[in-house]
């Protein structure tokens, strides 16, 4: 099989690359590099492995037989789709456009990677895939939300008029090694900061819920998917739900941190709840998560660790101050 993966140098398309290489795949990897980066794919050796640096927003030439698309280009990241709102509304318009016509054209199936954004700030809990949800499109998430909402309602016109088999994946939020430091969500954020011995941030009471899925059990649900024969949405997450003062209390004991929690406003429309309902993906796919919050929070650590393990004494902290530059410069986790 040969596939093509936007998006292929981010944090779930470098998994997803390696993935498909490793059950014997020939993988073509696209990305703009604009949140991806080469560091995700540079230890990949292999001959069935090409990096093509390419912003899908625009035509999509790719040489020889396709078999399968997964689109998973765009900013996730709530600090990208706010620093980066034109490309992340482009992105999943004129780039899943683009996308398709690609699938199309080589006869190959085609996979969105859609997200739990499209049922906004939910008004149902847990969210099943028959929600509509509950979106504000002129809000700061709205780039993101109404950019996946389009990708969506793009990717089941292609299945509707031309025939396109294709599925759509709702990603809820995934965690786990190669998310950038300073990616600004909760997870890496909170581990930098314990992992330095800073205040972790919890923005709000810390009494809004989020589901976290270890990016392992997230690649294997997304094949499972490009394998069936279901072109409904199914949502694919980790259904255990944890406030984010939980979150943080958790990740300070797993890392044996002494930091503080320190409170911050909360960031506008930031969804009050989310759970996903994973029936559908359960009965038609026969898949759930295996890895629990504690054993992937501690991989995820470890992973961490690592990466500012090599760096020592002042460079740390200047890794770890342009982070917080970052941060600043997005307004979005320096409120307060
Ligand atoms: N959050 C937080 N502190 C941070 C970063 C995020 O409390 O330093 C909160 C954020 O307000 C949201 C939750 O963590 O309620 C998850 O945010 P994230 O950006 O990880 O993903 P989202 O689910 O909002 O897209």
């Amino acid at each position: 099989m040969r596939v093509l993966i936007t998006g292929g140098a981010g944090f779930i398309g470098s998994h997803l690359c390696e993935f498909l290489l490793a059950l014997g795949g020939e993988v073509v990897c696209m990305d703009n590099l604009l949140t991806g980066t080469i560091d995700n794919i540079a230890h990949i050796r292999d001959h069935r492995f090409t990096f093509v640096k390419h912003d899908v927003t625009n035509y999509i030439y790719v040489a020889g037989r396709l078999d399968y698309v997964l689109h998973f280009a765009s900013p996730a990241s709530p600090i990208d789709y706010q620093q980066h709102p034109i490309q992340t509304l482009k992105v999943g318009a004129p780039g899943t456009h683009k996308a398709l016509g690609l699938a199309k054209e080589k006869g190959a199936k085609f996979l969105l990677a859609s997200t739990s954004e499209v049922y906004g700030d939910p008004l149902v809990h847990p969210q099943r895939e028959e929600y509509w949800g509950n979106v504000n499109p002129v809000g700061p998430r709205g780039v993101y939300d109404e950019a996946k909402r389009f990708a969506e309602a793009m990717t089941m016109a292609y299945h509707r008029f031309h025939g396109l088999d294709t599925r759509i994946a709702r990603i809820f939020n995934t965690y786990g090694p190669r998310m950038r430091l300073h990616d600004g969500r909760a997870i890496p954020t909170f581990i930098t900061q314990a992992l330095r011995g800073d205040p972790l941030t919890v923005y709000g009471d810390g009494s809004q819920t989020r589901s976290f899925c270890f990016f392992d059990d997230l690649v294997a649900g997304v094949w499972q998917l490009m394998q069936s024969a279901v072109t409904e949405p199914v949502n694919l997450g980790n259904p255990e739900e944890k406030t984010l003062l939980e979150l943080a209390k958790k990740i300070l004991a797993l890392s044996d941190s002494s930091s503080s929690i320190i409170l911050k406003p909360l960031p506008i429309d930031d969804p009050k709840v989310r759970q996903p309902d994973i029936t559908r993906a359960r009965t038609l796919l026969g898949w759930e998560p295996t890895v629990d919050l504690d054993e992937g929070l501690c991989r995820t650590i470890e992973w961490f660790r690592q990466k500012a393990g090599g760096i020592r004494g002042s460079v740390t902290n200047m890794l770890f101050n342009s982070v917080d530059r970052e941060a600043t410069r997005s307004g979005y986790g320096a409120q307060g």
